[in-house]
């Protein structure tokens, strides 16, 4: 069959599809240990809520409303409403419901965002997506309509105490030329947990604003909701950000719903692009969400129960490897938020490619470092000796996992030649 150029961009097995399908067959495998994918966590209380939320939606009528009706393109009104006023009291936002656009998953909504924004433009030039600082998600990498629509930059490397390290953008190498459409950054990142400063946002809109371009910033486990930031940092949004935030982290992945708020123009682009492809984005989430709204229960759960909740598997995870590997060549990222540890194995032998192989055939499902490194120029030693881990697996399955990792990676330290 002959496929469009688009059918053969899309039809090609990306890491985020290797990614999924890890997650996928995992999940049906007994015995796979899951710290590949970016599945949230089964919080038994969170599970309780929905149990107890859908319920009272299912006796009030709110359920079947929401799922025997069309929304408008732009989502579900009363939650965009709902939500509007609900930054408005918390942050002082100057926002309202015509800087909402609902998509399918937040995923969705950065394929509308980089191809509204960046590839070949109408006069025939092309331009980029800026990523400040890689490595970035892992998500965005295949997003592009064309190809070649991101530029990246490597970090620079902080090194912290207790075999930790923390990256930080790397100014002086960022260059904002005509060719970039769009600054976008996650905050906390996926994959490495780290949360990008105060003074780093900062710099990042100003740049942004001085071209007259957007900063997107991606929230998808930030601030209010859910929460699962570790750092005390200020939440920032302006008319020039596109803040960009999902229901999945919160233990809803599979409503698919993502949230941008953003100035009307982008707003109004993002409605007619649903019309377009979805005709209206889900109704059942923004249901839900608006519920947890209406009840004060989103920020209330966020604070305390899903933030805490992986704040201590963290701890146990970086406790584990810690007393599992004692190389002083390996190092661990900074845990700042999101649901992962990125670990850096200096100058391992072999590279986490092969470690994931090695890691895969045990049964253990992790996710190498080479993937989050799209958009440099020239290929980096670092992004072969890091990995990302996700953490939020039972006790029992994170020993095991981590005695594996510790196995795998002891035995190419010590056995195997630094090619
Ligand atoms: N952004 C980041 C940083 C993520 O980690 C993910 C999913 O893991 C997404 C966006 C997309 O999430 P969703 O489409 O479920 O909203």
């Amino acid at each position: 069959m002959q496929f469009s150029k688009f059918g053969e961009k899309f039809n090609r097995y990306s890491g985020i599809t290797r990614l999924m399908d890890d997650l996928n067959e995992g999940l049906r495998t007994p015995g796979a240990i899951m710290l590949g994918g970016g599945n949230p966590a089964a919080i038994p209380e969170m599970l309780n809520y929905f149990h107890q939320a859908t319920t009272e939606m299912l006796n009030n009528g709110e359920l079947v409303s929401a799922l025997g009706n069309y929304d408008g393109p732009q989502g579900k009104d009363t939650f965009l409403t709902a939500l509007a006023t609900l930054l408005r009291e918390t942050y002082g936002w100057d926002i309202s419901e015509k800087n909402i656009s609902l998509t399918n998953g937040s995923q969705s909504a950065f394929f509308y965002l980089f191809n509204l924004l960046a590839g070949q433009q109408s006069d025939g030039s092309h331009k980029k997506i800026l990523l400040p600082l890689a490595p970035e998600y892992i998500g965005y990498s295949d997003a592009g309509i064309d190809d070649d629509i991101f530029v990246s930059y490597r970090p620079d490397i902080e090194l912290l105490d207790n075999r930790m390290f923390k990256y930080h953008v790397d100014f002086e190498q960022l260059q904002v030329d005509d060719a970039i459409a769009a600054i976008c950054v996650s905050r906390p990142t996926n994959p490495t947990g780290n949360v990008l400063t105060d003074t780093e946002i900062v710099k990042l809109d100003q740049l942004a604003q001085d071209k007259g371009i957007p900063l997107i910033i991606d929230n998808a486990y930030g601030t209010p909701f859910p929460n699962i930031i570790f750092e005390e940092v200020t939440p920032f949004w302006n008319s020039n950000t596109i803040l960009c935030m999902s229901l999945s982290k919160l233990g809803l992945p599979g409503i698919r719903c993502g949230i941008v708020i953003a100035n009307e123009e982008i707003t109004q682009a993002l409605t007619n692009i649903n019309g377009i492809i979805s005709l209206a984005p889900g109704g059942f989430g923004p249901a839900i969400a608006k519920h947890m709204i209406d009840s004060g229960d989103l920020l209330r759960l966020s604070t305390t129960v899903i933030k805490p909740f992986y704040q201590e598997r963290a701890e146990f995870a970086v406790a584990l490897l810690q007393s599992a590997i004692h190389d002083p060549r390996f190092k661990i990222h900074k845990p700042e938020g999101a649901i992962f540890l990125w670990l850096w194995f200096d100058q391992l032998p072999i590279s986490t490619m092969e470690l994931y192989k090695r890691l895969k055939a045990r049964g253990v499902l992790i996710v190498p470092g080479d993937h989050f490194f799209f958009g440099q120029k020239e290929d980096w030693q670092h992004a072969h000796q890091c990995l990302r881990m996700n953490y939020v697996q039972d006790q029992t399955q994170m020993r095991a996992g981590i005695a594996i990792i510790a196995e795998e990676v002891n035995k190419a330290y010590t056995h195997e030649l630094t090619k």
